[in-house]
């Protein structure tokens, strides 16, 4: 919390405040060294991250996205394939399945849990369908035991969107090592994040590592020897040695998002707001600590007269962006994730996160004073 009583959403400062020498000297030997592309802080940080997320391998690229895009086309998914997603998620969900000239398609959230609703997996499951594509929303773990049964029933590749999932697991499993591969964001307000874009894939599986490993380096293996036509989406040696210090306080910072969650389920109890379920499945980290609200403007509104920061991940589904319009979908077709962009809000979550901003945060809606009732009763 700020002097004058305001709460920001994140506070990116805070943690720059607690890890500043070594993070400095580990960008100084990066400095020093001069390898600034694929260096040895990227080798060391996919060795760690592989261990962290329970891999083989981990691949350092230069945002999430690219680690769905390069990791589903490594794993050979095309033109004409259908890959299945959640419609409630950021647009970087389905945006590289587009570039890969697959198409997206969308099956509405759980009332209760928010991640993709499995019972809709087999409704949309064609002969062109090749992958599903669970996001693992706000940091909690999708139904991975009913992915993997929809998948192996169909014979489809299962590929973790985990970009908000860093530490998460689900019955034991670490997010990332619950499908033939995974992508993990590393922008820098996510659980694990750098001083600017980065990301990663992870697999097993060797052949897609390797392919991912051209991919991101001119489809070169060997420097002037270009067996595909690949890009530029190297994880810069500079972000991979933030990465690596920071890496060591993730599950630190990880328990403490969960006691904020914790402390904000006990003072908004009887508010009224609708809350986030418990995740009896797993170990949630809690990116987000996102309620419901039939008046969600309105009491967004009041926080931030009062100095508390929110935000709405995400106002508009995926199904009604204006750059999806091709998919044919129409307002109705997903009716939990269409109700949730208009009911959820996100309050301030981060890990040095102060206990009395948590109460200054529930003192403000309290004080609201809605329009309507706003009592949430979808999924209850
Ligand atoms: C952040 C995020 C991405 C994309 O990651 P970038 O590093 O920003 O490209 C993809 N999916 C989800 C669910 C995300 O939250």
């Amino acid at each position: 919390m700020n002097a004058d009583g305001t709460v920001p959403f994140v506070d990116l400062r805070a943690q720059y405040d607690a890890i500043r020498d070594d993070v400095r000297a580990a960008m100084d030997q990066v400095l020093e060294r001069g390898d600034f592309i694929l260096g040895g802080s990227v080798t060391a940080f996919e060795d760690a991250f592989a261990r962290y997320t329970g891999r083989r391998y981990a691949v350092g690229l230069d945002s999430g996205l690219s680690g769905i895009e390069l990791g589903l086309r490594a794993l050979g998914i095309g033109p004409g394939d259908e890959v299945v997603t959640a419609a409630n998620s950021f647009i970087a969900s389905a945006l590289p399945l587009t570039y890969l000239g697959a198409t997206p398609v969308l099956v509405d959230a759980d009332p209760v849990s928010w991640n993709l609703d499995v019972e809709q997996l087999e409704t949309v499951i064609t002969p062109r369908t090749k992958a599903i594509l669970p996001v693992h929303l706000y940091g909690r773990t999708a139904d991975m035991n009913a992915v993997r049964a929809v998948a192996e029933r169909h014979g489809l590749i299962v590929f973790e969107d985990a970009c908000q999932a860093h530490g998460a697991r689900y019955r034991g499993e670490p997010a990332g090592s619950l499908g033939h591969g995974a992508a993990f964001s590393f922008y820098p307000a996510k659980n694990l994040g750098a001083f600017g874009d980065a990301g990663a894939f992870v697999s097993d599986d060797e052949d897609a590592v390797e392919r991912v490993r051209m991919l991101r380096n001119y489809g070169s293996r060997v420097k002037y020897q270009h067996e595909l036509p690949g890009m530029n989406r190297r994880l810069d040696t500079l972000q991979a040695a933030v990465l690596l210090v920071k890496l060591t306080h993730l599950d630190a910072w990880n328990d403490a998002r969960r006691r904020h969650a914790a402390r904000y389920d006990e003072l908004l109890a009887d508010t009224g707001l609708g809350l986030p379920a418990p995740a009896p499945e797993g170990e949630h980290v809690h990116h987000l600590y996102v309620v419901r609200s039939d008046d969600r403007d309105s009491l967004r509104e009041h926080l931030a007269h009062q100095g508390v920061a929110t935000g709405i991940h995400y106002p508009v589904p995926i199904h009604l962006q204006p750059a999806y319009r091709s998919l044919g979908y129409r307002p109705g077709d997903f009716p939990v994730a269409e109700r949730l962009a208009d009911e959820i809000l996100s309050l301030p979550m981060y890990p040095e996160l102060p206990a009395d901003a948590i109460e200054r945060v529930a003192d403000v809606v309290r004080s609201f004073q809605p329009a309507r009732s706003s009592a949430a009763s979808m999924g209850d």
